[in-house]
């Protein structure tokens, strides 16, 4: 392995490499953008100025800080050797309740380019963006072109509490008395679009090609390695797509229950069969009630799935399924690491499994 360079796991492991190897950026000699560096990428950057590393090309790789974990991945993917990107919400934690620490604020702070998907997804970075990293080009993937959006979910097994046509009446009472606080955060979700873009892989080839755009414009000697790195996530995440929908195919008629409504890309891109999740509002632990009647849902239902996922406790899964049918499972909408360019097609392959190990033992039961 050459000198001064990291070694992560790499999405080239699905052709022969183990690993991808990714460079460690230059570091500065200007002794405060050092500092910065070395803030940065810690113990990896105090190797690589021990080594010494002359400047090759005018302009720097911009230091990248992706939100979650696999919009991270895609970044890692993009700017390849060149420099590796910062990530704000570690693997297990939900973006749902996040709260930026102090080391974040830091990575923010010296951030050329933040990678988020929204103000509506990270809330924990909405409003305060601008002051945190004023000298970084936020990218909204939300908005990036190609990306394919869909409305988050209301009515019905989406709804706190699941109204059907003749407890129109009810809901009126409720919205009045004590669930007026539950009704402004109804009123945010509206009409807000469902922000798990990434896990459709078509969307996360638009990631790609919007993050491509951005470290080009602002990097231009490295634009044709940004490039040809974009061009191979593309292929690599299409031949994934192939290969997570041959996985899911012979279970896409199975009913399943999540834990939050995250997957609705995953059943667009594939065809499944969510029939509800157990939480309406993930930052908040869900009612007794709300327990109850997904427990009568899957009652009814010929042994679903009900999926848990490690952002959350498994209590309210055990829940649910006493006294039914249902089968359990674990599936980790977002990947809990390492972190790297490999993390996304981990996450996508072990999601696809979980889904399809679960609810394949319930065809052959
Ligand atoms: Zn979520």
């Amino acid at each position: 392995m050459p000198s001064g360079v990291a070694v992560v796991p790499g999405w080239a492991s699905e052709h022969d490499n183990l690993f991808t190897v990714m460079k460690v950026p230059m570091t500065p000699k200007d002794p405060k953008a050092r500092r910065n560096v070395l803030r940065w990428l810690g113990p990896l950057a105090v190797v690589q100025t021990m080594l010494g590393s002359p400047l090759a090309t005018a302009s720097e790789p911009p230091r990248v800080v992706a939100s979650i974990l696999p919009i991270h991945a895609l970044a890692a993917m993009v700017l390849g050797d060149a420099s590796q990107p910062a990530l704000l919400v570690p693997p297990l934690a939900s973006p749902h309740a996040f709260a930026l620490r102090p080391s974040d604020a830091s990575a923010l702070a010296g951030a050329d380019l933040v990678v988020w998907i929204g103000p509506t997804f990270e809330v924990f970075l909405d409003g305060v963006l601008d002051e945190i990293a004023p000298d970084a080009r936020h990218l909204v993937l939300l908005d990036a072109p190609g990306v394919v959006q869909l409305q988050v979910r209301r009515g019905g097994v989406w709804d706190e509490h699941m109204h059907d046509e003749h407890d129109l009446e009810h809901a009126d009472e409720h919205a009045e008395d004590d669930h007026a606080e539950e009704s402004d955060v109804h009123d945010d979700h509206e009409s807000a679009i469902d922000g798990h873009i990434w896990l459709d892989p078509h969307n996360a080839q638009a990631i790609v090609r919007a993050i491509a755009a951005e470290v080009i414009a602002m990097d231009p000697d490295r634009a044709r390695t940004y490039r040809a790195n974009a061009d191979a996530a593309i292929v690599a995440l299409e031949d994934l797509d192939a290969e997570i929908a041959a996985t899911l195919t012979a279970v896409v008629d199975r009913p399943f229950f999540v834990m939050h409504d995250a997957y609705q890309y995953v059943e667009a891109r594939y065809g499944l069969n969510v029939a509800g999740s157990i939480t309406v509002h993930p930052e908040q632990p869900p009612s007794a009630q709300r327990l109850i009647e997904i427990r009568e849902r899957i009652g009814a239902l010929d042994r679903p799935c009900v999926m848990a996922e490690p952002q959350f406790p498994d209590r309210a899964v055990a829940v649910v399924v006493e006294d039914t049918d249902a089968r359990t499972g674990r599936m980790d909408p977002l990947g809990s690491g390492p972190p790297g360019a490999g993390a996304y097609g981990i996450m996508m392959r072990a999601l696809a499994a979980s889904l399809s190990g679960c609810l394949s033992e319930n065809v052959t039961d």
